[in-house]
């Protein structure tokens, strides 16, 4: 845990012991290491600016031992969700599976308590998730007391990535984009890169409009979105700044050329 030093914390604000608080748990990078198990792969920024981490990203002047505690019971839920080796998802359609076994309030908190610390933060994870203000004490209420809400109020919208065909020993993503905001019908959105998945988290305090509203996430139905990794920026990086030359491609022209 490192050595814990008094300050206020940011999501209760009560001065107490600051502990290491992971920005996104750890058990999401183990998905996307290398064939070592050591080197993980993280893109910076949408354009390129990479690098390479060997952990996951913490911060210890955010939150206290109570808070960072209570992230672990949904922390764990969507590792047990999200990273189990066989989802129980059902097929809905081409480009849609559902998962009906899991919590909601769980999973939103574990959304929204991640892109809250990714906006906090000042580590390099961060930089570009510039939430402003209000956005920012929205969320530490509704993280603190949860209320009731509509499903678009700080609403989630899943992907999956399909399995590679391009790079067939990777099943979907062994990188993650940083955190940025982006945009969806004019309604602002923090997108959250979680390796083989990731979440759409709603940042207005209106209602999403159709189709859009049809797949937040509700009790009883988590839809993930089927995106195919092949065509993902994700894999443009991957192949332009990493590993095009590691993964043995024997018959690289029957690979389709990337979409421009
Ligand atoms: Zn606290």
């Amino acid at each position: 845990m490192g050595t814990a030093r008094a300050g206020l914390c940011r999501l209760c604000k009560q001065h107490a012991k600051l502990v290491q608080a992971h920005l996104i748990p750890d058990s999401f990078y183990a998905q996307i290491s290398d064939d070592n198990r050591r080197l993980l792969r993280v893109v910076t920024g949408r354009r390129g600016d990479t690098r390479i981490v060997q952990t996951g990203e913490f911060d210890r002047e955010l939150i206290c031992l109570q808070c960072e505690q209570s992230f672990s019971k949904c922390d764990a839920e969507a590792a047990r969700v999200l990273l189990a080796s066989h989802p129980q998802f059902t097929e809905v359609a081409a480009t849609k599976v559902v998962v009906s076994d899991f919590d909601c309030d769980l999973m939103k908190r574990f959304a929204l308590g991640t892109v809250w610390r990714i906006a906090l933060s000042s580590r390099p994870l961060g930089h570009l998730v510039d939430l402003p203000e209000q956005d920012k004490e929205r969320l530490r209420k509704f993280l603190l007391r949860p209320s009731v809400q509509a499903p678009w109020y700080f609403g989630v919208l899943w992907w999956r990535f399909r399995p590679s065909v391009r790079w067939p020993s990777r099943s979907g993503s062994v990188m993650v984009l940083d955190p940025h905001l982006s945009q969806i019908d004019g309604h602002r959105f923090v997108r959250l890169n979680l390796g083989r998945y990731g979440a759409m988290i709603h940042l207005e305090e209106r209602e999403l409009p159709r189709p859009w509203s049809s797949g937040l996430m509700v009790p009883g139905r988590l839809a993930f979105t089927l995106r195919t990794f092949d065509r993902s920026p994700e894999c443009r990086l991957l192949e332009e700044r990493f590993l095009w030359q590691a993964e043995p491609s024997p018959d690289r022209r029957d690979i389709e050329p990337l979409p421009g």
